[in-house]
């Protein structure tokens, strides 16, 4: 019996004329990710991609996997392949279906005909094909408000197709349709979610981290690149570009008011992930801020380091709690990384009392007493990058 997969658009289905565009990222991103493993013969039609193993050695689990990741679906199902006669249907259903049913007690049958010559209705495809599973699974009850499996049957253009129950896409937008930006990524809970956010809305990403050696250790680098890894899963290819900012916090704390070194530090980070997005070609930044979390991150801190950099600045937690980011980066694999107890550049050299109302007069007041532009310049000679791509 053939088996495929069955990979569903979301949104890009309500695009315009540049559908096409959007389609053929989506196909592309997904052709890569299968070719690291295994052969698979890959099709488009009526707002699906069909995935079919080519080989014995190519597993259908493998595309699953993959397909999972990709921004662009909202639903992937594994379906079998049966010609376009409900005899062949009906058969099919009897052979497919028990092992997928054997945990069940109730089940319902829809049917989906997007081929209108098809010469039976929908409602009919639907009772037909209960009935069919009602004979090899007798002890089965259909149930058709809340039944434990819904079993589907979808009448398309060159087939029909049997599966029961679809698992959910990665949703979004084609990976790298929205152009680049650049994500402030640190070892925290927050900035990778922020990351996976914004590719998922198509942006493709590049990350600058800053380190504070040897207040921060080797260790901290290594978690932080981790969780790099494991962002470009979804993202795809992301270079990580990393800064020392040990001179820069050093200097600070022994020119600056205590209760301006955060705020100013953010400021310098601002500055330094716009110099590096303007070297890469990055138009905006991303950072994982949710209003309120901490002194750094109340309006009028946010204020004050947004008024260093002239390209937009993205924070898609901005309006979520701790708990809501948490559940996304345990869904994608990044929180028990983030969780790891090593040290950040932010958590050194921390103020007792840090400005949380600052006036912007005042840290620049304060930040006059450095020498911006040179210890800018000597930063921006530490960078080393690191690249992590899926194909
Ligand atoms: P996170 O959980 O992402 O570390 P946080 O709640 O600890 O966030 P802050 O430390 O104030 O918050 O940082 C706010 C944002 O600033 C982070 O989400 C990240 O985008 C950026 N940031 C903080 N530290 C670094 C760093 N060492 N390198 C790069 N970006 C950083
Ligand atoms: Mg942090």
């Amino acid at each position: 019996m053939k088996e495929i997969i069955l990979c569903k658009y979301g949104e890009i289905v309500l695009k315009g004329l540049n559908r096409g565009h959007f389609e053929n990222l989506l196909e592309q991103d997904m052709r890569k990710r299968l070719k690291k493993v295994g052969s698979y013969h890959v099709t488009r039609a009526q707002s699906t991609l069909y995935i079919e193993p080519l080989d014995d050695f190519s597993d259908i689990e493998d595309a699953i996997r993959c397909a999972k990741k990709v921004f662009g679906f909202v639903s992937i199902s594994r379906a079998c392949v049966c010609e376009k006669n409900m005899d062949s249907i009906l058969a099919a259903a009897k052979e497919y279906l028990p092992p997928l049913l054997a945990g069940a007690k109730t089940f319902k049958a829809e049917a989906k005909r997007s081929d209108k010559t098809f010469a039976l209705k929908s409602p009919e495809i639907s009772a037909l094909t209960g009935g069919a599973v009602l004979e090899v699974m007798p002890r089965l009850k259909v149930d058709v408000n809340h039944p434990d499996v819904t079993v589907r049957v979808e009448i398309r253009e060159t087939a029909a197709y049997i599966h029961a129950g679809a698992e959910k896409g990665a949703g979004g937008i084609p990976a790298g349709c929205a152009g680049k930006a650049m994500l402030l990524l640190s070892g925290g809970i927050d900035s990778p979610v922020a990351g996976y956010m914004m590719a998922k809305r198509g942006c493709t990403l590049e990350a600058v981290h800053f380190e504070s050696f040897p207040y921060t250790s080797e260790r901290a680098r290594e978690k932080v690149l981790e969780l790099a890894k494991l962002v470009s899963e979804y993202s795809g290819k992301i270079r990580v570009h990393v800064i020392s900012l040990t001179k820069i916090q050093e200097t600070l704390v022994k020119t600056c008011e205590e209760e301006y070194f955060t705020l100013l530090l953010r400021r310098f980070m601002m500055r330094l992930a716009t110099k590096t997005a303007r070297q890469v070609g990055a138009e905006a930044l991303i950072t994982g801020e949710s209003l309120g979390q901490v002194a750094s991150q109340t309006l009028q801190a946010i204020g004050t380091t947004d008024a260093v950099t002239d390209i937009p600045v993205f924070r898609p937690l901005i309006g979520m709690d701790k708990e809501e980011i948490i559940q996304i980066a345990r869904k994608i694999d990044t929180f028990e990384t983030s969780i790891l107890p090593y040290e950040d550049c932010c958590t050194v050299f921390t103020p007792k009392h840090p400005k949380t109302k600052p006036e912007l007069c005042k840290v620049e007041a304060e930040e006059a007493k450095l020498d911006v532009a040179a210890l800018e310049a000597e930063a921006m000679l530490t960078m080393t990058t690191h690249t992590f791509a899926l194909y």
